[in-house]
């Protein structure tokens, strides 16, 4: 059956969206743009207790700064609306009253006491095909008596009746023919009377119908509830119109077994959101990818191979690639370690492809949040002076470790230097001992004398100046101008530096070296 491609993302707002939900929303946009499909938006808001105020304005905003574009929805609009489920309340009641005609669902009236009273006194217990007989609900009570609690407003739930010992298959792209028995299913709940909504599994079964859902491309976690969903459709005899299934592998901890958490995230240091996250609640702020400073396209990237790859090694691949290239049906089943160290490395490799003027907004901020001002021109020639340089730094665990300048921020420490002189110059700093001779500050002291005759201070004059000198004295005074004007054994190329600085401030930078480490 030749269908248009439908699919949607239907996130419960009960928090800060998981970098694991970006993942799916991502893949259900490259399977929707890949087949001239739509995406659809929806808010899975029936569970009132769980609702998080702002989460839903923050899915919004992580997908536009991600890229990731819906065709319909929340804040959009669409011919299948309302999108958010807490205003479709009066849609799924008259599915649900379907059901029950259809003797496919049944009352329940049973109280949470009660429950709790069985649960104490049979092991295992689950509401089903062997056990509904015992409890109290509309197979058991006569009509007139559940007539009489529902007229009197006795609170009840309407549990779907799945009929035990049939083999049920969900025919998932991912993972073929997943086959579970009927009996193992507990007759699960599909709506409350105390707040006239539906759980989740009828909202959603309803919705996909409704919405024309062509494929259902969710994480692993739903896989459980797929078969019931499966039965549902039946349930309401649209078995033929049903979605096809797609369930994505799990993503795993950076080190050690399990799926990926935000624990994992603290403890190595990377964030496990898109956008930083304040609990409304609490009040705790958990970190995000934006925030920390990755590009939306290195991010998008980096999740596209998680669970997926081309089958080439190539890696580096635009939103548009990946939506050429993109391949359900080639996804793994088994989980995607998180390799948030892969994460830095794609960042790299996409702030690298941006002009220096591009950092320099960022970069300003931070030298503003340093006491420093300059301008952009500056500041855009110290981005290409640096950017290419490798930075020391210490993980998390403690362990010294060294990597490509990944981030803007990356580049402060790095870069002081080009801003602020040297404030005092250390005579036990390895570099300095081992280039600060006993005839070195009259040699910085010529040298001083060679530049100050420079009338144009660019790099090709200093260069031939200075070549000529040192080839007339026969030294080699690299090392320890660089302590003049750095402080220590940092920074590029001697003639850019002086340049970038100037005459003047080179030369007083040299007097105050001459000064302090006589
Ligand atoms: N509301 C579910 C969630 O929070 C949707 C699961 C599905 O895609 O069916 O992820």
């Amino acid at each position: 059956m030749d269908r248009k491609v439908r699919v949607r993302f239907a996130p419960s707002p009960t928090g800060p969206l998981h970098i694991g939900g970006v993942r799916t929303a991502l893949y259900n946009y490259l399977f929707a743009k890949q087949n001239n499909g739509e995406f659809i938006f929806r808010i899975e808001d029936t569970d009132s207790t769980r609702f998080v105020p702002g989460a839903e304005e923050y899915i919004i905003e992580s997908f536009k700064w991600l890229g990731i574009k819906f065709d319909e929805g929340v804040g959009i609009g669409g011919e299948y609306g309302p999108y958010r489920q807490s205003e479709r309340k009066d849609i799924y009641k008259k599915y649900v009253q379907q059901l029950l005609d259809a003797g496919k669902a049944y009352y329940a009236f049973d109280t949470p006491q009660e429950l709790d009273a069985k649960r104490a006194e049979i092991e295992n217990f689950q509401y089903d095909a062997h056990t509904r007989s015992q409890m109290r609900n509309s197979l058991t009570l006569p009509k007139e008596e559940v007539d009489k609690l529902i007229s009197e407003g006795a609170q009840y739930v309407v549990r779907f009746k799945i009929e035990p010992g049939i083999d049920v298959h969900v025919n998932d792209i991912i993972r073929g023919d997943v086959n579970i028995n009927s009996s193992i299913l507990d007759d699960k709940v599909l709506y409350k009377s105390a707040d006239g909504l539906p759980t989740y599994h009828l909202a959603n079964i309803v919705d996909d119908h409704l919405m024309k859902v062509s494929h259902v491309i969710r994480g692993e976690e739903w896989l459980p509830s797929a078969p019931l969903h499966v039965l549902l459709y039946e349930a309401f005899g649209w078995q033929d119109t049903m979605p096809q299934f797609a369930h994505l592998p799990l993503l795993l901890k950076p080190v050690g077994n399990g799926k990926l958490s935000k624990r994992d995230g603290d403890k190595l240091g990377f964030p496990v959101f898109p956008l930083e996250w304040h609990d409304p609640k609490s009040g705790e702020v958990s970190s995000g990818y934006r925030e920390k400073g990755y590009q939306p396209e290195a991010v998008v990237n980096f999740l596209a191979l998680l669970g997926w790859n081309p089958g080439n090694d190539q890696e580096i691949l635009s939103m548009d690639e990946l939506i050429q290239l993109f391949n359900l049906s080639k996804c793994s089943k088994n989980g995607a370690r998180f390799d948030y160290v892969k994460g830095i490395w794609f960042n790299h490799q996409y702030l690298l492809k941006k002009p220096a003027a591009e950092w320099v907004p960022e970069f300003d901020h931070i030298l503003k949040a340093e006491g420093i001002e300059s301008t952009p021109e500056k500041e855009a020639q110290v981005v290409e002076m640096m950017k290419m340089k490798v930075i020391e730094y210490q993980d998390n665990l403690g362990n010294k470790k060294k990597r490509n300048i990944s981030f803007v921020s990356d580049l402060w420490p790095l870069t002081k230097f080009f801003f602020q002189a040297p404030q005092t110059y250390d005579k036990d700093d390895k570099f300095v001992k081992k280039n600060w001779k006993e005839t070195t500050a009259m040699e910085m002291d010529e040298l001083a004398g060679v530049l100050s005759a420079i009338d144009d201070f660019t790099i090709d004059n200093i260069k031939e100046m200075v070549e000529a000198w040192v080839e007339a004295r026969d030294i080699k005074p690299w090392n320890a101008w660089r302590v003049c004007l750095v402080g220590t054994g940092q920074g590029p190329d001697m003639y850019e530096l002086a340049a970038f600085l100037g005459k003047e401030e080179t030369i007083r930078r040299m007097d105050n070296a001459i000064k302090a480490l006589k």
